[in-house]
């Protein structure tokens, strides 16, 4: 499943949330804001729990293929 990620670096706050829930996924840049290291680095699942964990929503995910938003 190909999924798109995209985070609000201006509603990001960096309480890493996303970052503890997969880290292969999501990492703090310098400024502590979430970016994206790899898109596939964990099952889509793990990357929605990633999202639903944000306490801020600034992570929103599509799936590509389906053209359908998947959270939030
Ligand atoms: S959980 Fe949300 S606020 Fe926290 S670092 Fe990730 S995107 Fe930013």
């Amino acid at each position: 499943m190909a999924l798109r990620i995209v985070v609000d670096r201006l509603r990001c706050i960096g309480a890493g949330n996303c970052v503890d829930a997969a880290p292969e996924v999501f990492q703090l840049d310098e400024k502590d804001i979430s970016i994206i290291v790899n898109p596939i680095g964990a099952p889509p699942d793990t990357i929605v729990t990633a999202a639903e964990n944000c306490p801020v929503d600034a992570i929103k995910i599509i799936d590509e293929q389906a053209g359908q938003q998947l959270y939030p």
